[in-house]
C-alpha cells in the first residue's frame, strides 16, 4: 500500500498517456463515482515525485516475485535478524517522506496566494493543484463543508477548469425528504458532468462493482480499528500501528487509484495483522492506555505518536469513522444506487464535515465509547474556524458523560511545534497511567 502510494506518480502517467484514462482530483474519501465512471481518482499530492526507501523496493520486488505469503514467511524467519526493526523503519521512512511532500506543497500554497492563515490542509491543497493540476482533467468537489472549503475550491477554477460539486444540503428531522430529494438530483448533475468529461457512461452494473468493493474496503478498515486497535496484542510497536492507521487515513481518499488492488491490499494487511497476534508476533500493550487523536486528516504533527509510545501509550487515528465514511452503502436487490449513495452522504454530512458542532461532538462520544479509549487528545488546527471551535463542548461532554479526559493542542506546521506537545501531553500520559 505504501509502495503504490509513493510510486503514484508512475502509474499516473501510464493510465493518462497509455491508456487514455481521465484523471479526477478527489479528497476526503469519496473516490467512487469517478471510479464508477471509469476514470481515475487521484488525490493530488500522489502526483508528485517521493523518495522510495531501498528496502520498501526490495520489499515490493520480493512480494511481485513470491508473491505475499512467501514474503511474509521470509519475514517472520528473518525476524530472528531483527527484520522488525527494518520494517518500523519502512513506515517511519514513508510517513517522514509523505509529511515532508505535505510540508512543501503548504509553502506552495501559502507563497502563492492562499493566506497562511487558512489551515495546514487548504494550504497543502491548494499547493498540491498548484504544482500538478494541469495534469488533472476535473475535480470533484463535495461542498459541504466550511465556507473556506468552498471558497479554496471556487479559487481553484484557474487551476482546474473542470470543476463538479456535489452540493449537500442541510439535513434535519424536518426536511428528510426534501434534503434527499436535492442530493440526488446532485449526484446526477455530477455523474453526467463526469460521463461528459470520460466519455463513458455509469451504469447501475459499475456503481454497484464499486460500492461492493467500497463496502469491503470499509469492513477491513473498521477491523482494524475495532478489533485490532482493541486487542492486548499488537502485530507491531504501537507507534508503527499508528504510522499504519496513518497511512490508512492518506490512501483512502483515493485508494490510491485502483479500488480492487486496495481491497486486495486491506485483505492482505488484516490477514497478515490477525496471523502475527495469533502467532505471538508482536508487542504486548495491555499495559498501554489507548488515546484517540483527532481531527488529523486537515493536518497534525505525525512525531506525536512516537511520543506518547515513549511515554507508554498508543495512538488510535480514526477520522474517517468519525466523520461517517466507513459507512457502508446498503446493495439491496432492488434498491436504487444513486439514493443509497445520496443518502450516504447526507448522514455523513450530519456526522462531522458538516462542520456542525453538536453533531461532530455527538459523532466523537459514539466512537470513544465504542471504542472503549482512555484519552482524547484534540487536535486544533490554526486558522480553523469551525472544526477548532468543537472542543469545549467535547472535552466537557467527554469528562462528563464518559469519564474520559481529554487535552487540546495546536497545530500549525508539520515539525513547527514539537516542543511543546511533548509539554501538553507528558503529565496528561502520566495521570493516564495511573488510571490504568
Ligand atoms: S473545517 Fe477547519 S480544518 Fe477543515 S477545511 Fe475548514 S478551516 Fe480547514
Amino acid at each position: 500500500m505504501a509502495y503504490n502510494f509513493l510510486t503514484g506518480r508512475e502509474y499516473l502517467k501510464k493510465k493518462k498517456f497509455k491508456e487514455k484514462k481521465k484523471l479526477i482530483s478527489v479528497a476526503l474519501g469519496f473516490p467512487d463515482l469517478a471510479f464508477a465512471v471509469g476514470g481515475i481518482p487521484v488525490f493530488p499530492i500522489r502526483m508528485e515525485s517521493f523518495e522510495v526507501n531501498k528496502y520498501l523496493l526490495m520489499l515490493n520486488s520480493a512480494t511481485s516475485v513470491l508473491g505475499w505469503s512467501l514474503t511474509s514467511k521470509f519475514l517472520d524467519f528473518a525476524r530472528q535478524f531483527d527484520v522488525l526493526k527494518i520494517v518500523d523503519k519502512i513506515l517511519e521512512d514513508v510517513i517522514t517522506s509523505i509529511h515532508s511532500k505535505y510540508n512543501e506543497m503548504y509553502e506552495l500554497g501559502v507563497n502563492n496566494g492562499v493566506p497562511s492563515e487558512l489551515c495546514y490542509g487548504i494550504n497543502a491543497l491548494y499547493g498540491m493543484h498548484l504544482s500538478k493540476g494541469k495534469n488533472l482533467d476535473a475535480n470533484l468537489n463535495f461542498a459541504m463543508r466550511c465556507g473556506e472549503w468552498n471558497k479554496f475550491y471556487e479559487s481553484l477554477k484557474t487551476t482546474v477548469p473542470n470543476q463538479i460539486t456535489i452540493e449537500v444540503p442541510p439535513k434535519n428531522p424536518e426536511n428528510e425528504n426534501m434534503a434527499l430529494e436535492q442530493m440526488v438530483n446532485s449526484v446526477k448533475r455530477a455523474i453526467s458532468d463526469l460521463e461528459g468529461i470520460t466519455g463513458n457512461f455509469v451504469t447501475d452494473n459499475s456503481l454497484e462493482k464499486q460500492f461492493r468493493i467500497g463496502n469491503q474496503v470499509k469492513r477491513f478498515y473498521k477491523t482494524i480499528l475495532y478489533e485490532i486497535s482493541s486487542s492486548n496484542f499488537y502485530p507491531c510497536n504501537p507507534a508503527s500501528f499508528a504510522e499504519i492507521l496513518a497511512l490508512l487515513t492518506i490512501t483512502f481518499q483515493d485508494y490510491n487509484s485502483n479500488a480492487q488492488r486496495y481491497l486486495n491490499n486491506m485483505s492482505q494487511l488484516v490477514k497478515e495483522m490477525r496471523e502475527r497476534i495469533k502467532k505471538g508476533i508482536g508487542m504486548d500493550v495491555s499495559h498501554m492506555p489507548r488515546v484517540l487523536f483527532a481531527p488529523m486528516y486537515q493536518g497534525w504533527e505525525p512525531e506525536v505518536h512516537e511520543i506518547i509510545y515513549k511515554l507508554g501509550g498508543r495512538i488510535i487515528y480514526a477520522d474517517w469513522d468519525l466523520l461517517g465514511l466507513l459507512e457502508e452503502i446498503p446493495l439491496s436487490k432492488n434498491s436504487d444506487h444513486i439514493e443509497d449513495y445520496s443518502r450516504f452522504l447526507l448522514n455523513a454530512s450530519t456526522k462531522g464535515i458538516g462542520c456542525n458542532k453538536e453533531n461532530m461532538t455527538n459523532s466523537y462520544l459514539a466512537a470513544a465509547k465504542k471504542m472503549n479509549i482512555d484519552g482524547l487528545i484534540f487536535n486544533q488546527v490554526y486558522g480553523c474556524p469551525s472544526i477548532s471551535k468543537t472542543y469545549d463542548i467535547l472535552k466537557d461532554k467527554m469528562k462528563t458523560e464518559l469519564n474520559i479526559p481529554s487535552i487540546v493542542i495546536n497545530f500549525k506546521k508539520i515539525g513547527e511545534n514539537i516542543e511543546q506537545v511533548k509539554k501538553s501531553v507528558e503529565p496528561f500520559m502520566e495521570r493516564l497511567k495511573n488510571k490504568y
